[in-house]
């Protein structure tokens, strides 16, 4: 080991564009804050037409190492029903060997190897290396709370979690609504939950737990997460809240008629609507979404997927290439009518140059924690629209723990949210007396978050703190090695 080298950590990120951008930013803050080197080992995604541009974007400049994985085919281990959760808790699964053979194959020793929540049985690998061992958690303190408590949930409650008449309590924690349960606890009989399940035993058995939040997010959630008493087991594993990391805005690149159109906008003005990566809605839901757009009067950019049978995350493993006509997706004459007004872009929008732009006023949004960070560190309200994983628990903390969100009253459900409540939801943020509340309150959380990862910051202090725990065992490893 040359001593005159740095410290170096491995990242191991899931496949999807969700997954990936934290794991980027996280690499970055590592290598900036604490003067280490970084290795990204990704699996990529072959669906994923915007995958290749935010890589270039994550590469300028070149900060860290990314080496992809060839993804593993899994077709034959999978039913071809399987769920989004499913499928990534496999293919992650069968990406141990690759990833075993690609860290050993390293020329240097990693002081530490931090994986994402869909690999956490590679923290295995890092124990037969005997290497340090992270998982990161791209999500808020709420939503590991829970993932950590349902190996117990999973004794104390019968029956399906969905049914229960009761919230599920977790000590020290605001209770889970039935309704709000994350995917994977939808359905006690299918594979994703007892994937998750798994993810309830293994997270704890890394040395510590990374988060993008913030610990002035949900400090009573984080003291419970900390408590002695929370499971014993849990509160050995240290929690380093490090967030919130989210992607800056460099050269627009390709879409700038998008920013110019908005820079003709007026302050605040904007409804930017996107359901993430993978959101798809049903063609009866975007009819209605179209009309509440139209009625509320505002200007509006919607990021347009093809519609699918029902609302979900189909588009995760099959993003189309955008070149679809889009008109059949409307309501008769709606892109004339919108005019000048509104813009539909298909696929895929540049979301960090349009959430940094002053003329957007609210973001009506899935609640991906990526999409909520951004909002967030925007200072721009939410209409809290969530679809899949575990977005309904992010859209209640958005509305009744942080008040930086509206919400439809019967989502989670099946039901097609309205054009007059859209209409209604679009008004309160942007016309009414409540919206500028609104607006203050998630301007404080701004401050909030960028206070945190500044110098003297809760989160600078747990990422310095954690970089020097990985240098000190680095350079025990190293002069061992010598002597
Ligand atoms: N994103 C984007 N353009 C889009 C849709 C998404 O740039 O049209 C980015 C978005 O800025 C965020 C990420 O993709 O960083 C999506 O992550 P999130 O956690 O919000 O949702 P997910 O896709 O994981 O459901």
């Amino acid at each position: 080991i040359d001593l005159n080298s740095k410290p170096h950590v491995v990242l191991l990120s899931s496949p999807g564009l969700g997954h990936l951008i934290p794991v980027l930013e996280l690499g970055k803050r590592i290598v900036t804050l604490c003067n280490f080197d970084v290795t990204i080992f990704m699996v990529g995604s072959d669906t994923s037409a915007a995958e290749p541009q935010v890589l270039r974007s994550a590469m300028t400049p070149k900060l860290c190492e990314i080496i992809q994985l060839p993804p593993p085919n899994i077709s034959c281990l999978i039913d071809p029903e399987a769920t989004v959760c499913t499928r990534l808790f496999v293919l992650m699964r069968e990406i141990r060997p690759a990833f075993w053979a690609a860290v050993s194959a390293l020329k240097f020793r990693p002081a530490a190897i931090i994986v994402d929540l869909f690999g956490t049985e590679s923290l295995e690998v890092a124990k037969e290396l005997g290497i340090a061992k992270y998982v990161y958690i791209a999500s808020n303190a709420w939503f590991l709370a829970l993932t950590i408590y349902v190996p117990i949930l999973d004794k104390e409650v019968e029956g399906e979690f969905v049914l229960q008449k009761e919230p599920m309590k977790i000590p020290g924690c605001r209770p889970v609504r039935p309704e709000e349960v994350v995917d994977p606890m939808l359905d006690r009989t299918n594979q994703q939950y007892s994937e998750y399940f798994r993810l309830g035993i293994e997270i704890p058995t890394a040395d510590g737990i990374l988060m993008n939040t913030w610990e002035a997010l949900e400090p009573t959630t984080f003291g419970a997460l900390r408590d002695v008493k929370f499971l014993g087991r849990v509160a050995k594993v240290p929690v380093f809240p490090i967030g919130p990391l989210r992607r800056q805005a460099g050269p627009c690149g390709s879409n700038c008629e998008l920013l110019d159109w908005l820079d003709q906008q007026p302050k605040e003005s904007v409804v930017y609507v996107s359901f993430g990566s993978g959101g798809t809605l049903s063609l009866e839901q975007m009819i209605e979404l179209a009309w509440g757009l139209e009625r509320s009067q505002q200007r509006f950019i919607w990021v347009v997927r093809q519609p699918t049978v029902k609302t979900g995350d189909a588009a995760f493993f099959t993003q189309g290439d955008g070149a679809d006509d889009m008109s059949g997706y409307f309501p008769e004459g709606f892109l004339t009518r919108i005019q000048n007004v509104g813009l539909v872009v298909p696929q895929w929008s540049p979301q960090i140059h349009i959430m940094s732009h002053p003329s957007v006023g609210v973001f009506l949004s899935h609640c991906g924690w990526n999409s909520v960070l951004e909002s967030i560190t925007a200072g721009v309200p939410i209409i809290a629209w969530p679809i899949y994983a575990e977005q309904r628990m992010n859209a209640t903390l958005l509305t009744e723990e942080l008040g930086v969100a509206v919400r439809p009253k019967n989502l989670p459900a099946k039901e097609v949210v309205k054009r007059e409540e859209i209409e209604r939801m679009i008004r309160r943020i942007m016309v009414d007396e409540e919206g500028s509340e609104i607006r203050k309150r998630v301007r404080e959380l701004k401050d909030s978050g960028e206070k945190a990862l500044n110098e003297g910051g809760s989160s600078f202090n747990y990422m310095s703190a954690l970089g020097n725990e990985w240098e000190k065992s680095w350079k025990t490893q190293s002069s061992e090695t010598i002597t």
